[in-house]
C-alpha cells in the first residue's frame, strides 16, 4: 500500500534526548539522506547527521533502522536520537520534511499504521493510550493487559464461537427439505449462544473496568459545617476546598482525584445538603445530589459536637450499589458518641484538623477500593465504547434466543450476524474510518 512516510518527535520535550520517528516507504531513503548511510538493521549506531540540501551538520546521534515488516507499525521504519535542543530537533525536522515524500504525522498516526498493518487490534491501541496516560499502579496493569491483547483475544474468541454457532444455523437453510436436519444443527447451536449471552451480561455488569480507570467515587456528605472541606483538604493533603466557619459556602461539587493504594479514587465535596435559601445555593444541592447519585461510597460526615450520630444516613441519596461510611468529625472537640451498632464496623473517629484517626482512615479506604476492584481477572470492558458493542450484540443474542424455536433460519443467522459484527467493532476486525479516528485521536503526536 504505497503511502506517505511519517515523521514526529516520540519523546516528550524538553529532555536531554529527543527520539524522532520515521515511518513509511521513504523512511530509508530519509535515513541514508540524513546520515549519509543505512545503518545495519534493529542495531543502534553512530551518526553524523547532515541537511542533505545544504550539507550541513545538524548534530550527532544514533540511528536504527527497522525495515518492514518487522518493525512497530508493521512500515519501513527509522529512529533518530538526537540531542533534545529545540533548535537541533526543529533544524532535524525541517531537513527531513524537505525530502520528497515526507510529511509531519497526525497524532496517534503510528499507532494507526500499526493497527491498519494488522500489529494490534483496536482493543489493545486503547490499552496502549491507556497505559501512556496512566497514574496508578493498577491503572498501569489494567491496560498493559489491554494494550497486550487481553480485551481483543477475549472478543475474537466471542466472535469465532458466534462465527460457528451461524455456520450450524445456515447449515440448516441448505436442507430446508429433510425436516431433520435444520432442528438438529439449530439445537446444536443452542447451547453456545446462551453460554455466549451469559458471559456478555457478566462481563457487562462488571464495574470493575470503569472503576480502573475513572476511579472509584468517593463523596464527602453531611450538614454544613460538619467538616466535609476540611477532611477532603486533610484527605488530598492540599487545599482544593474552600473551609469556612459560615455554613453553606460549598456550593458546587469539588473534586479531586486522589492514588488510593495504587488505586484511582475521585474524592468529592459536596455543598451542604439542606433546605436551600438562595438561587445559586439550591442549583449546587441539586449537582452536590445528582454526584452523591454516581459513588461508590458515601463518607457521612458527623460533627461530633452536634450529639449522637444518626442512625442512618439522612437526605444521602446515593445509588443502589453505594456503600455507607460514617465518620464522627471533631473529635478533638467533643467525646464521640458510641456509634450504633448499625454503624459498628464502618464508623470512625477522626479530626480533620488536627489528623487524628486519619491513618486509619485512609487505610480502609484503600481496602474497601481494592477489594471493590481487584477480581481473578482483569475486567473486561473497560470503555464506554467496549460496553456499547457488547450490549449490542447482547441485544441481538437475547432476540435470537427468545426467537430461538419460531425464526426462520435466516432470520435467526442475521441476529447472530449482527452480534458478530457488533463484537467485531471492539477489536476493529469490523471497523469504519470515523470509529478509528475517535480512537486514534486520543494519542499524542508521535505516538
Ligand atoms: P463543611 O461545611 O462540612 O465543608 O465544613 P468545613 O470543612 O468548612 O468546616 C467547618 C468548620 O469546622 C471550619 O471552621 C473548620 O475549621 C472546622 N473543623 C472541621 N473539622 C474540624 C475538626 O476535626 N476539629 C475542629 N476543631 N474543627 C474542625
Ligand atoms: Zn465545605
Amino acid at each position: 500500500m504505497a503511502r506517505d512516510t511519517i515523521a514526529a518527535v516520540s519523546s516528550g520535550t524538553g529532555g536531554a534526548v529527543a527520539v524522532i520517528r520515521l515511518s513509511g516507504p521513504a523512511a530509508g531513503e530519509a535515513l541514508r539522506a540524513l546520515c549519509g548511510r543505512l545503518p545495519e538493521p534493529r542495531r543502534a549506531s553512530l551518526a553524523v547527521l547532515r541537511d542533505p540540501a545544504s550539507d550541513e551538520r545538524l548534530d550527532e546521534g544514533l540511528a536504527l533502522w527497522f525495515p518492514a515488516p518487522r518493525s512497530a507499525t508493521g512500515e519501513d521504519m527509522a529512529e533518530l536520537q538526537i540531542h533534545g535542543g529545540r533548535a537541533v530537533v526543529a533544524a532535524v525536522l525541517a531537513a527531513l520534511f524537505a525530502l520528497p515524500g515526507m510529511r509531519p504525522a497526525e497524532a496517534g498516526e503510528f499507532t494507526r499504521r500499526a493497527f491498519l498493518n494488522g500489529r494490534m487490534d483496536l482493543a489493545a491501541a486503547e490499552g496502549l493510550a491507556d497505559l501512556i496516560a496512566a497514574e496508578t499502579e493498577s491503572q498501569r496493569r489494567l491496560a498493559l493487559a489491554h494494550a497486550f491483547g487481553h480485551l481483543g483475544a477475549r472478543v475474537e474468541a466471542w466472535r469465532r464461537q458466534l462465527i460457528q454457532a451461524m455456520a450450524l444455523v445456515e447449515a440448516g437453510i441448505d436442507f430446508s427439505d429433510e425436516a431433520d436436519v435444520p432442528l438438529e444443527t439449530r439445537a446444536m447451536a443452542h447451547p453456545p449462544v446462551i453460554a455466549l449471552a451469559g458471559e456478555l451480561r457478566a462481563a457487562l455488569t462488571d464495574r470493575r473496568g470503569a472503576l480502573l480507570r475513572e476511579g472509584a467515587v468517593i463523596a464527602l456528605a453531611g450538614r454544613p459545617n460538619a467538616g466535609k472541606s476540611s477532611l477532603m483538604n486533610a484527605l488530598a493533603a492540599r487545599d482544593v476546598a474552600i473551609v469556612s466557619d459560615e455554613p453553606g459556602t460549598t456550593r458546587d461539587v469539588l473534586e479531586v482525584a486522589l492514588d488510593l493504594a495504587g488505586h484511582k479514587v475521585t474524592l468529592l465535596d459536596t455543598a451542604g445538603l439542606r433546605e436551600a435559601t438562595g438561587k445559586v445555593e439550591a442549583e449546587g444541592i441539586r449537582r452536590a445530589r445528582a454526584r452523591i447519585g454516581e459513588a461508590d461510597l458515601v463518607l457521612w460526615v458527623h460533627d461530633a459536637t452536634d450529639g449522637p450520630a444518626p442512625e442512618a444516613i439522612p437526605d444521602a441519596p446515593a445509588g443502589d450499589g453505594a456503600a455507607r461510611w460514617l465518620l464522627a468529625n471533631k473529635a478533638d472537640l467533643a467525646p464521640v458518641p458510641l456509634a450504633s451498632p448499625e454503624w459498628a464496623a464502618r464508623s470512625f473517629t477522626v479530626a480533620a484538623t488536627t489528623g487524628e484517626g486519619l491513618a486509619d482512615l485512609i487505610a480502609a479506604l484503600g481496602a474497601f477500593v481494592a477489594a471493590r476492584v481487584e477480581g481473578a481477572e482483569h475486567p473486561m470492558l473497560v470503555r464506554e465504547r467496549h460496553r456499547a458493542g457488547a450490549s449490542e450484540a447482547l441485544g441481538h443474542l437475547d432476540l435470537a434466543l427468545a426467537g430461538w424455536d419460531d425464526l426462520s433460519e435466516e432470520l435467526l443467522a442475521e441476529e447472530l450476524r449482527l452480534a458478530a459484527r457488533a463484537l467485531g467493532r471492539i477489536t476493529g476486525a469490523i471497523g469504519t474510518e470515523d470509529l478509528l479516528d475517535v480512537v486514534f485521536r486520543e494519542f499524542c503526536i508521535g505516538k
